[in-house]
């Protein structure tokens, strides 16, 4: 059965939030371009996020057939994560509440996205009799086995929150096979319950171009060796180790030092935030500060530009749920060097449209990275595969996906109930 109306909880950040800093990323667009396709299929999609400013509107037109609803939970100011727990009451029943003005039986459907919105969707599920499915995002206990040195672990109430959720959902939605199995084995998860649900990226807007027109319109010299970096700042995406590889390039090849651009895009986020000059200080440190460029958070049409007039993107995070720049900078026909962690080696076919490498250290990624930005043969081959393997992955097929997945929640939230209505 299709739903009609879902409600989606994304607690913690809202869709309408410009992604690459603080706590918007990957999730805000996961959701913002399933709710657009949801209503493209004619599904309205309510999305329930808290208010940081009491200048939000109560609600907002995201696009036709997507509403943002802005509830008010705590201060209207933005909340640590570590903070937000206190104010799941308040959400839970600034949530109820805007149920409360329809007829009964409203909303089809409740999908939550990381636990924080799963302990309220958790609530919903049982007063309003839906189905509840759940997107974790990231896994407390896959983040803590895969640290940066010296970041700080997950707290366990983000642990036991998280079983909680697992425990309590219909359907749980993972990323790749990778988190599908770690749901079974770290959380305990019922394997029937788990569906893998392979995200997408905007093939409209990432699409190839022209390289130095890129480049002209970031400044940068046609013949530079561009390597770059997008998404929030913070250790365990470890910008640092591609200025360490970048360090490491030039010591090597020291006639590079003329042509080398390190194009760091994205602002501070999680424990980055203690640090926000770090990445900066780290680039004078290593004597790479003429290399190095930062910019701040970059809409996607800009961001395509940095894609493009990249020789190779980098992402070299300590974990990965899934990776949307990867995929994003490879539908814009440029090669991906990325950590093998978590959902990376979906993302990135290694050898085939870009290189996966096992460590973190400088040596291996230097020589990663040189090996694709160096060799314009190698490069254009990876290339051309990358824009085919990113056509594998759009949002349109998430949705379908998705949609399948409500409706396995549907029947399997339909037979748990059954024995107790018969009774
Ligand atoms: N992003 C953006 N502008 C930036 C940097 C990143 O819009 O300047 C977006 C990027 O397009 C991607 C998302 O932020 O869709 C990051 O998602 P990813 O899965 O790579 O990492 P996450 O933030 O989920 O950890």
């Amino acid at each position: 059965m299709r739903p009609r109306r879902v409600a989606v909880l994304s607690v913690h950040t809202s869709p309408l939030e410009q992604p690459g800093t603080g706590d918007a990323g990957g999730m805000n667009v996961y959701i913002t371009h399933t709710a657009v396709e949801m209503a493209r299929r004619g599904i309205s999609v309510e999305v329930f996020t808290r208010a940081t400013s009491s200048e939000q509107p109560p609600v907002a037109e995201l696009a036709p057939g997507v509403l943002v609803r802005h509830i008010p939970a705590g201060p209207f100011e933005p909340l640590g994560k570590d903070e937000l727990p206190a104010q799941l009451c308040a959400f839970t029943s600034g949530v109820l509440r805007a149920e409360a003005f329809h007829e009964p039986g409203y909303y089809d459907l409740v999908h939550s996205h990381y636990w924080l919105s799963g302990q309220v969707g958790w609530l919903a599920r049982d007063r309003w009799g839906v189905p509840l499915v759940h997107t974790a995002h990231t896994l407390a206990k896959v983040k803590n086995a895969a640290l940066a040195e010296g970041d700080c672990p997950e707290p366990r109430t983000r642990v036991i929150g998280e079983e909680q959720v697992v425990a309590e959902a219909d359907c749980l939605v993972a990323n790749t096979p990778v988190e599908a199995r770690q749901l079974v084995s770290l959380y305990d998860a019922d394997p029937q319950s788990v569906h893998t649900v392979e995200p997408g990226v905007d093939l409209r807007r990432f699409t190839p171009g022209s390289r130095s027109g890129a480049r002209q319109r970031l400044g940068l010299p046609d013949d530079a060796v561009v390597l770059a970096f997008a998404g929030r700042i913070q250790p365990l995406k470890a910008p640092d180790v591609l200025l360490h590889a970048a360090a490491e390039l030039l010591r090597k090849q020291p006639e590079l030092r003329q042509r080398l651009v390190v194009l760091v895009v994205g602002g501070p986020s999680g424990s980055g935030l203690e640090q926000p000059q770090a990445l900066k200080e780290l680039a004078v440190h290593l004597g790479i500060e003429g290399q190095t460029r930062f910019l701040p958070p970059q809409h996607a049409e800009m961001l395509a530009e940095v894609y493009r007039a990249a020789d190779v993107v980098a992402v070299p995070s300590y974990n990965e749920s899934f990776g949307l720049v990867a995929l994003e900078a490879q539908a814009c026909g440029t090669p991906v060097v990325a950590a093998e962690v978590g959902g990376l080696p979906v993302a990135v076919a290694h050898g085939v449209s870009g290189l996966l490498v096992p460590t973190h250290s400088a040596a291996d990624w230097a020589g990663a990275l040189g090996s694709v930005a160096l060799r314009p043969d190698r490069r254009a081959e990876l290339a051309d595969n990358a824009v085919q393997h990113a056509q594998r992955f759009s949002w349109a097929r998430t949705t379908d996906a998705l949609l399948a997945t409500y409706g396995e929640a549907a029947d399997s939230f339909r037979a748990a109930i059954l024995p107790e209505v018969a009774v």
